[in-house]
């Protein structure tokens, strides 16, 4: 964790620099300010927010009077902190609950997003977390229009020790994801994790799919969490295909990937002011270790150095 820290801070903190490095001039005249504002909306903080956070800012800094350096990096941390949220519940829910007919069934877990996104690489990152926890973990490879994503998936579960289901390429994802829950619960395991297919270039086909696979899987019991797999390096059409999903299930997280290839760490401010969803989990990396939990401070004080 301490390693991974160290490289959202490296990838993250040229916004912070700039911003008190903007806000420490002498005057703070329309154009400075006017700058800042360029700041956040280039690090993908979003309209909205970054309105917000120069208003405040302005009103504070007015009251301030004179600023030394640490009092505009102790302010611009709390200002970011409000903005990214400290209250919001961002565990990822992996317990077991009852089911239907009255037997355990192991936390469901739903893995969706649009392809190339890092869901695969989630997926199984993921396992490796909850298995170095102690659980068993069967994985569900419900991506069945690419042979390869099931393969990958299938790698992912020799690699961090967790069984995977798959079906015949081309076969109902819904069917894959019914087997793998089903399996789960055969095997008294306490987790499963189903990888979807994003396709996204028929909506109607992506809302059906994705809607039957939950349905069928609710047929086991309760999704504990479906977690919204981004891309943190696409910025706005991110925030496009996030909210195509977010009409076809109940997002309950987001996981931002690839933080470690973009500075523009706004948009985790974006993303979730967008869908009123936390983001609980921030890929930094392509290794198995590479996931960590999200956690505001930590990732404020990346921004703010
Ligand atoms: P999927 O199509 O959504 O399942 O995407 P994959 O899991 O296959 O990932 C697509 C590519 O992104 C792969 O090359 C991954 O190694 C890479 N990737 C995934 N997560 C991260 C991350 O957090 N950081 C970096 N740098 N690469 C990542």
């Amino acid at each position: 964790l301490v390693r991974l820290r160290a490289r959202l801070a490296r990838s993250q903190n040229s916004l912070g620099k700039g911003l008190l490095g903007l806000l420490s001039r002498e005057h703070l005249d329309e154009d400075t300010w006017e700058e800042i504002e360029d700041t956040l909306l280039t690090a993908d903080v979003g309209v909205q927010p970054t309105q917000e956070l120069v208003e405040r800012l302005r009103e504070r800094v007015k009251v301030l009077g004179t600023r030394t350096p640490e009092e505009l990096r102790a302010l611009l941390r709390e200002e970011l902190l409000t903005l990214v949220g400290t209250e919001a519940d961002r565990t990822v829910h992996t317990d077991e609950s009852v089911g239907p007919e009255g037997a355990e069934v192991p936390g469901i877990v739903l893995v969706v997003g649009v392809n190339g996104t890092g869901k695969t690489t989630t997926t199984g990152k993921l396992a490796r977390v909850l298995v170095a926890d102690g659980k068993s973990v069967v994985l569900g490879a419900a991506d069945t229009f690419r042979a390869a994503a099931a393969d990958q998936l299938q790698t992912w579960g020799e690699r961090v020790g967790a069984r995977t289901v798959r079906g015949p390429e081309g076969g109902d994802p819904a069917s894959v994801a019914y087997d793998a829950v089903k399996e789960a619960i055969d095997e008294g395991a306490d987790a499963a994790l189903i990888d979807t297919a994003g396709r996204l270039h028929t909506k109607t086909g992506l809302m059906d799919e994705l809607g039957k696979v939950k349905r069928v899987v609710e047929k086991h019991g309760p999704v504990g969490e479906v977690l919204l797999v981004l891309d943190a390096t696409t910025g706005q059409n991110g925030l496009v295909q996030a909210r195509v999903f977010a009409e076809v299930v109940d997002i309950t997280g987001l996981v931002l990937t690839k933080l470690d290839g973009t500075a523009k760490g706004g948009i985790v401010i974006a993303v979730q002011r967008e869908l009123g969803v936390p983001v609980k989990l921030v890929g930094l990396g392509e290794g198995a270790d590479d996931l960590a939990p999200f956690e505001p401070e930590a990732f404020v004080d990346a921004l703010v150095g």
